[in-house]
């Protein structure tokens, strides 16, 4: 089995490529490494490789995991990249430094709250539901600029837009979607792109691709 640090080459390399055609600096994508469910010990080759960008989708998992990685990589950066319950906004707020979840009025006001409270604000973005799908979450595309004006009124710093297109259809289109919607709404910032779909994402547009198997192997 390849070693993680080869792996991270790998999706590095294929970054790069991809940046030539689109005229962009590899320096403009960041790579956010998808941790989730896997242990410290795995991560740990990665940091050691240099690597400082992760990606979690779960608060307490999170919280189980890195304190103790970060007091020996403290200039590690921790994305959150799943779904984020209100009542969570707090513990949120206090471990991670961006977050690329924020889709509805509830939440807003929970995390200007908690960022209140910490005194800091944490850059966020704004999640769309892409492909208007009924069970995903997101804010409606029909929805976005009042809710973009909702965050900014809260004086979140928005990081951008943020998608996961529908499962089994071309990624290409929604991708290409989302960063019109940006455009549309003065945003600079694009989360977009999977293990499967990263490259796509980048000539299309990606400022953060979130990848977890072509890094770390399949989830258990
Ligand atoms: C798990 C996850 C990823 C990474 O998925 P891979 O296919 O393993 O690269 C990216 N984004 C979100 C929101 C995720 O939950």
């Amino acid at each position: 089995m390849e070693s993680a640090a080869t792996r991270l080459e790998t999706v590095q390399a294929n970054i790069a490529r991809m940046c030539k055609p689109a005229r962009r600096e590899v320096g403009d994508v960041t790579l956010i490494a998808v941790s989730k469910t896997h242990p410290a010990h795995a991560i740990e080759p990665l940091l050691e490789a240099g690597h400082r960008v992760f990606g979690e989708n779960r608060v307490q998992e999170a919280q189980d995991k890195w304190p103790e990685l970060r007091t020996r990589f403290p200039d590690a950066e921790l994305h959150l990249i799943g779904q984020l319950q209100s009542n969570k906004a707090e513990e949120a707020v206090e471990l991670f430094d961006v977050i690329h979840s924020l889709d509805r009025a509830s939440l807003l006001k929970s995390l200007a709250k908690a960022m209140d409270k910490a005194g800091r604000r944490v850059p966020c973005f704004v999640q769309v539901n892409i492909g208007d799908e009924d069970q995903k979450g997101g804010c409606r595309i029909a929805d976005l600029p009042a809710f973009i004006a909702k965050v900014r009124d809260a004086d979140i710093p928005i990081a951008g837009l943020m998608c996961i297109p529908p499962a089994d259809t071309e990624a290409a289109p929604f991708f290409a979607f989302l960063a019109k919607l940006a455009d549309d709404n003065g945003v600079d910032g694009l989360s977009m792109g999977m293990s499967g779909d990263y490259e796509t994402a980048v000539q299309l547009g990606a400022t953060h691709v979130r990848v977890g198997t072509a890094l770390f192997g399949a989830r258990g």
